[in-house]
């Protein structure tokens, strides 16, 4: 028989966003309650989400005391950084060792598998009480003036005064509130190859980029190391047949003309991509009480490591708004600290897309003005050393950060 629930916040998805905001709502005093499609011990695709920033080191350890701590202790800092071009270095850099062992402060990123990401966040929520409704996948929201009521595909209904929408890029509850993703699809394939490292003799710790890869017909290729393994992206052509390089007989031949042959059998993720820059219309529904969050409200590129990065700050402000909306008597402040929140927060996603975009155009160069900027700033480099660092840091796009209007969480 279905069953009539009461809460006073639901989140849906216990993907990093959902957990983020289900962590946030804790650390309010508001209890948490995350409704998630899956069931508990489901299998995550892929390493994706390799890359977090020390902001959002910083936001998740002020949230959760010692989860930034956690996740920095168990991914590594690559030191160095190296550019190609055609086969030359046209850029290194050395940061030195971080002591990822023992920080006494959070590094400036940590790099490590999203499963454990997921993993850490996950055992701080058990920690902070968060009750999880797992094989629970939403079917419908709908809201009003006086709160929300979600469906579950089982029939079960669940009331609440607010629900944060962290459901993912085919979010049901941005979809039930009316709302759409709105924005372009790259036209180039990205292949991201996941491989194991060999733990008795592993690879040195560098991210590497190469532009035009000499082995690789021309085609650009990136090698960014995580905790245990390496993420191999491979940028297509425009006329590549896709299937030649995805099918695993494809995958093996391509890997071992950019690494030792070895990894041909450590591969443990292959997936392809053609990116959305997405971004949705609204943050919220028209009665504020419907709040999305990470890939339900955006999609990014992954170069510049925009999506989780920007997920994380969506949930916390997400929470703020829905904790400003219970200090508020009126229905009119209530709904203002809800859109203030939504539109936060869409601002910042307009940002993180237009500089993926950027870093896009940088990475496709398919416009004679890029391609002639990077043969100058290839010929150049030898005598102005920052048009190397500009040929590093241009696949990842701007290095600042979208307008925080918001300083407290
Ligand atoms: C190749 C690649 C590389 C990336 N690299 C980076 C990186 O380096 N750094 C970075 O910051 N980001 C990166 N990202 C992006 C990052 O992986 C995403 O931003 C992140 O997973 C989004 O988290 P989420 O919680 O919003 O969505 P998801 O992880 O998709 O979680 C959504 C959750 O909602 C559940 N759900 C779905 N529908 C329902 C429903 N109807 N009812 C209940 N539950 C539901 C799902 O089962 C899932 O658990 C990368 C992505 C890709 C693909």
């Amino acid at each position: 028989m279905s069953k009539v629930e009461r809460r006073k916040v639901i989140v849906v998805g216990a993907g990093p966003v959902g957990l983020t905001a289900a962590l946030a709502l804790r650390n309010k005093g508001i209890p948490a309650t995350i409704l998630e499609a899956d069931p508990k011990d489901r299998p995550r695709p892929g390493s994706r989400a390799i890359y977090l920033h020390k902001a959002t080191l910083t936001l998740l350890e002020k949230i959760s005391p010692g989860l930034g701590f956690t996740l920095s202790r168990n991914g590594v800092s690559w030191p160095i950084k190296r550019t190609f071009f055609r086969g030359k270095e046209v850029y290194m850099r050395n940061y030195g060792v971080t002591d990822m062992k023992h920080p006494t402060k959070l590094p400036p990123f940590t790099s490590l598998h999203q499963d454990y990401i997921e993993k850490y966040m996950y055992e701080a929520c058990l920690k902070e009480g968060v009750e999880f409704v797992w094989s629970s996948p939403v079917k419908d929201v709908k809201t009003s003036e006086e709160g929300t009521i979600i469906t579950t595909e089982s029939g079960d209904t669940w009331e609440a005064d607010y629900v944060i929408g962290a459901d993912g890029a085919r979010s049901v509850v941005r979809e039930s509130v009316g709302l759409k993703l709105e924005g372009p699809r790259t036209a180039d394939t990205f292949l991201v190859v996941d491989v194991k490292e060999d733990e008795d003799n592993p690879l040195p710790l560098e991210r590497v980029f190469h532009y035009q890869h000499p082995a690789m017909g021309g085609r650009n290729v990136m090698l960014v190391p995580f905790k245990g393994g390496w993420r191999v992206d491979l940028q297509l052509l425009t006329g590549d047949n896709p299937d030649e390089f995805t099918e695993l007989d494809g995958v093996k031949k391509w890997l071992t003309k950019v690494m030792d042959h070895k990894y041909a059998e450590r591969i443990t993720w292959i997936s392809s991509y053609r990116f959305h820059q997405v971004v949705s219309n609204s943050f919220t529904d028209k009665h504020g009480k419907v709040l999305l969050a990470g890939e339900a409200a955006h999609l990014f590129a992954p170069f510049g490591a925009r999506g989780l990065n920007s997920g994380v700050p969506d949930a916390i402000i997400a929470v703020k708004g829905i904790g400003e909306a219970y200090s508020e008597d009126q229905l009119a402040g209530k709904k203002k600290a809800i859109q203030s929140a939504a539109n936060e927060r869409k601002i910042a996603a307009e940002w993180n897309r237009n500089a993926s975009t950027t870093a896009l155009n940088h990475l496709q160069g398919d416009s004679s003005y890029m391609n002639m900027k990077r043969e100058l700033a290839v010929s150049l480099t030898p005598i102005v050393p920052k048009l190397g660092r500009w040929l590093d840091e241009g696949p990842y796009g701007p290095k600042s950060g979208p307008p925080e209007l918001t300083t407290k969480y």
